[in-house]
């Protein structure tokens, strides 16, 4: 099983990078995919624990937004961690992270609730990328909401009066990244309409024409429907198809292995990287 899209408490998930390749091994995954929001902090962690023949696939999940302001998630896999204009893209993105979760909290203050930036620092693992998940978590351990997901359901989501999006680069300026540090662009969930705004159909050739090379198309946030019309994108456009779990830990319902990548699509992703990158023990 292939599952190339997971986090850890280096950004939202809730298990340590140990831990996600320890659960992985167990659960017959056999190509595992690292992908923190805007971080490469977990890798070390998860290249030091493997052990038996799982192969790790190290990567992040990049934020971006489009000019007209559509939040869009970019799994890059197998680039170089050392390559330093990703690394300072990364870094520019969780920095501005940290003045967007301020005017969030400024605006739930102003509508009453009773939340401060501590609470949510408190909430928020040493190292990770900060996210709306830890301001859920804050907002759990106050007890104004029960779950992460009645957080997003009720206060947290896009659509919502609260919701403050940050700086981030450009699908297209973050896929020309991933591919020049050697990896392989992947957008993640690109149909996930809910959870707000999402891409039109013909926003695609636009990517392809800056690197892309898959399409996340088996996700528990897209419908059957959303699936079949992103099949029929990758197949037009000649992109890898992939499946994954995006598995939080507690943090979300989402399993590992509860979508897979097949064997010849990662065959076929792999061989787009620039070099063998997969890490084995
Ligand atoms: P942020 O990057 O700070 O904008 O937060 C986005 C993160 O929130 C993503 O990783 C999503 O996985 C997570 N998220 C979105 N909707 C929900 C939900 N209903 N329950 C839990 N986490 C969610
Ligand atoms: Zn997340
Ligand atoms: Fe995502
Ligand atoms: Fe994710």
């Amino acid at each position: 099983m292939i599952d190339l899209h997971a986090h850890t408490t280096k950004s939202d998930g809730t298990d340590s990078p140990l831990t996600l390749v320890k659960k992985a091994a167990s659960s017959g995954i056999t190509v595992l995919g690292v992908t923190d929001h805007d971080s490469t902090a977990g890798w070390q962690e998860a290249i030091d624990s493997l052990h038996g023949s799982l192969q790790l696939a190290l990567g992040a999940e990049v934020s971006c937004l489009t000019e007209d302001g559509i939040s869009v998630h970019m799994l890059g896999l197998l680039f170089d961690g050392d390559n330093q204009p990703l690394q300072q893209l990364l870094s520019d993105a969780r920095d501005t992270r940290i003045p967007r979760m301020k005017k969030m909290i400024e605006n739930l203050q102003g509508a009453g609730y009773e939340i401060t930036l501590e609470d949510v620092q408190a909430a928020t693992p040493d190292g990770a990328t900060v996210g709306r998940p830890h301001l859920a978590d804050a907002l759990v351990e106050k007890k104004i909401v029960k779950s992460r997901d009645e957080a997003f359901a009720d206060i947290l989501n896009n659509d919502s009066p609260f919701y403050v999006s940050h700086f981030a680069p450009t699908p297209e300026d973050s896929i020309r990244a991933i591919r020049a540090a050697g990896g392989v662009a992947v957008i993640a969930h690109p149909f996930a309409s809910r959870r707000g705004q999402i891409l039109t159909p013909d926003s695609f050739a636009s990517l392809v024409a800056a690197g892309l090379n898959g399409i996340e198309v088996f996700h528990r946030d897209q419908s059957e429907d959303e699936r079949s019309q992103l099949l029929v994108i990758a197949h037009e456009l000649e992109l890898a198809v992939t499946g994954s779990s995006d598995y939080h830990g507690t943090g979300k319902l989402n399993e590992l292995g509860e979508n897979t990548t097949s064997p010849a699509e990662w065959e076929r992703l792999e061989a787009m990287a620039d070099q063998r990158r997969v890490v084995q023990r």
